[in-house]
């Protein structure tokens, strides 16, 4: 007998892969310049020179330095990097006992579910979210509840957020700069989040914990800022990744920051340990720890995807698309032109444009649309986005 959950997971693949792998095929059809393909978050601009670089200097290490394990929550010589890195950009105390490295933002996310939940506990979180978050919730034996969206600007809807919390809350999952809206909190809604949760866990006597889902902290244009989450409520968890910010999807590499401020942070951060040898997530890819060890200084050039946003954004809304502008992440979600986001994702691949349906982010009646891809891409993509709309004028 199956874990007929796990079967579901597996035997069930993502809508974006899906389109995904539909867009391949069809380009072994039509060519691949013809086929628009929206569909997926991989980054589009390259990795820094740094990476390569280090990458090459650390494959001249002794083997046992460069293949060996590190301790279970990462060398502790990296985390010390991290946390001093952390410290001079944001004015923390961090120590490496702070720092938990892990598989990538999933594990960031998924681990720190664990560590936290107890059956019966209710995680929530706010559509649009990342689809993966209700597969660990569930698995972890929680519950997540969805904040539905303000679809005026998917900023927080306050009400409806504290009509969900009770003393069954055991934490809330923010994911700023947002996938798929591309919306990046203020400090103001960050404080009012922090107030609110304050207030509820007080009036529970329950902590309620801040998971920051935060895979394109660095992925913002026009001088946006990203509030630094741990200021302003100190039961925050840092769920950090570098497949975003340093285009290095491939190498599953983040951390967890577990601030000495949480509430019980040294059990918590037990339980973080705890979480990752059970699900088997210990000691992450120990020479990309030492990658992102020796870049903490470098950043990705991110001009290419301002562009691509600035170009999208304009070309789409002159159309007649509504949207958000996006001020982060590499995201646009579009209202679609019809209530049915897949069957207007339906119509659009008749045009060989392939974008994702709101509803996989439990935001039904729009669709995201991935503009990391090449500016061409874009650019040949707008005669086929005003023959849509024409057809849904006629
Ligand atoms: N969270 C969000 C919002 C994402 O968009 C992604 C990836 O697309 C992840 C988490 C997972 O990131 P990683 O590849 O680092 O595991």
């Amino acid at each position: 007998m199956l874990n007929e959950q796990m079967f579901e997971y597996g035997s069930k693949s993502s809508v974006i892969r899906e389109l995904f792998a539909y867009g391949l095929e069809r380009k072994k059809i039509v060519g691949a310049d013809r086929v628009y393909d929206f569909s997926i978050g991989n980054p589009s601009i390259p990795a820094p020179r740094q990476i390569k670089e280090a990458i090459l200097e650390l494959l001249e290490e002794p083997a046992e330095v460069l293949h060996g394990y590190s301790p279970a929550a990462g060398d502790p010589e990296v985390r010390k990097a991290l946390a001093d890195s952390v410290n001079r950009k944001f004015g923390t105390r961090y120590s490496a006992d702070n720092f938990y490295m892990t598989v990538g933002a999933a594990a960031s996310i998924s681990i720190s579910i664990r560590a936290l939940t107890n059956p019966g506990d209710e995680f929530i979180t706010f559509a649009p979210f990342f689809p993966e978050y209700e597969v660990w919730v569930e698995t972890a034996g929680a519950k997540l509840l969805v904040t539905p969206a303000d679809p005026g600007n998917f900023q927080i809807d306050f009400d409806a957020l504290e009509r969900l919390i009770s003393p069954r809350t055991k934490g809330v999952i923010i994911n700023s700069p947002n996938n798929p809206s591309g919306v990046v909190y203020s400090e103001k809604t960050i404080r009012r989040l922090a107030e609110l949760l304050e207030r509820k866990g007080k009036e529970y006597q329950n902590a309620i914990y801040l998971l920051a889902d935060e895979p394109y902290r660095e992925i913002v244009y026009d001088g946006v800022q990203v509030p630094f989450v741990p200021f302003y409520y100190k039961n925050t968890l840092v769920c950090y990744s570098y497949s975003k910010s340093l285009s290095m999807p491939g190498e599953r590499i983040g951390y967890i920051i577990v601030p000495d401020e949480a509430e019980d942070s040294t059990r918590v951060m037990a339980a973080v340990a705890g979480a990752g040898r059970a699900l088997g997530y210990v000691c992450a890819p120990v020479l990309f720890q030492k990658v992102v060890a020796r870049c903490t200084e470098v950043s990705g050039d991110i001009s290419a995807y301002q562009q691509n946003r600035d170009l999208l954004y304009r070309g789409l809304t002159e159309l007649g698309y509504e949207c958000v502008k996006p001020q982060g992440a590499f995201y646009l979600f579009v209202k679609a032109l019809e209530p049915d986001a897949k069957a207007f994702s339906e119509h659009a691949k008749k045009h060989d444009v392939l974008v994702v349906p709101g509803d996989s982010f439990g935001c039904g009646g729009y669709v995201r649309i991935s503009y990391c891809v090449s500016e061409k891409t874009i650019r040949d993509a707008m005669p086929a986005f005003a023959q849509i709309m024409k057809e849904y004028r006629q």
